[in-house]
């Protein structure tokens, strides 16, 4: 019989702790690692939701993108969504296991594949961990496979992730793109990277009016949403799974969430 644990251990050997951003908060965050575990739910964030669904399906155990549990807890009040939350993941007995800035930066790590969804061919990482291998980090830069149109570039963007709609620097209609940056989730603080690289377009989140302002002569700067540019961690995560624990003769289930629990909307 599997425990959480060893799907722990597993989750760790594709994507090291040593990769994690220090102040980051990964690991077994709710439960016991002795808790045995058929079923396994992965998700980008836990909310009551995805709570629901774990206990509709048999999932003993959650792991999720982002940690329920990130600054230090002073208090849990029930009567807050937070609090009810975590209460009730002890109450239904589910482990909460959170794989953050650690599967970011791991080969095959949601920057990877970030970059493979948008065609982006001979990458290497922005911020690299690994200096000389280049194959761990934040971020990755290389070219498409043609030029495209800026038009026809923003179209495919849009289709790969999934997104209605795009927040993009102004651009003339006959701009060429080639290069191209990305970095999933919030990536501002990488875009000065982006920029020294060459890249015609750094495709990221969570960037601010400012950072649009100050940069829209260097880089065509394209925000396509946190939740677009993470919800693959849903499908490299179960992958990931699979490939190491669906083959053991006590099998388990991986469960990709159905769920969506973007928690911003278009209207
Ligand atoms: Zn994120």
């Amino acid at each position: 019989m599997l425990r959480v644990g060893d799907i722990l251990s597993g989750l760790l050997e594709w994507a090291p702790a040593s990769l994690a951003w220090e102040r980051d908060n990964i690991g077994l965050l709710i439960g016991s690692a002795d808790r045995e575990v058929t079923r396994v739910l992965v998700c980008l964030d836990v909310t009551a939701e995805i709570l629901t669904e774990a206990v509709q399906r048999g999932a003993q155990c959650i792991v999720a993108h982002h940690p329920l549990i990130f600054h230090p807890l002073k208090s849990i009040q029930t009567d807050t969504t937070h609090g009810a939350l975590l209460a009730g993941l002890l109450r239904a007995n589910i482990s909460v296991i959170a794989m953050h800035t650690n599967a970011d930066a791991a080969r095959g790590g949601l920057n990877t594949g970030l970059a493979a969804l948008l065609g982006i061919r001979n990458g290497r990482r922005l911020d690299a961990i690994d200096e000389v291998e280049q194959e761990q980090g934040i971020g990755v830069v290389g070219d498409l496979a043609e030029a495209l149109h800026v038009r026809d570039f923003l179209s495919a963007v849009k289709k790969a992730l999934g997104c209605s709609v795009l927040r993009c620097t102004p651009f003339a209609e006959d701009r060429l793109i080639r290069r191209v940056a990305v970095c999933s989730g919030a990536g501002s603080s990488y875009v000065p990277a982006a920029v020294a690289t060459g890249a015609d377009a750094f495709v990221t989140a969570d960037l601010t009016h400012h950072t649009f302002l100050d940069f829209q002569s260097d880089i065509l700067l394209v925000d396509a949403g946190h939740y677009e540019t993470e919800r693959l961690f849903i499908s490299l995560c179960a992958e990931e799974l699979q490939r190491r624990f669906f083959e053991d003769t006590q099998k388990i289930d991986i469960l990709r969430t159905h769920t969506d629990t973007n928690p911003v909307w278009f209207t």
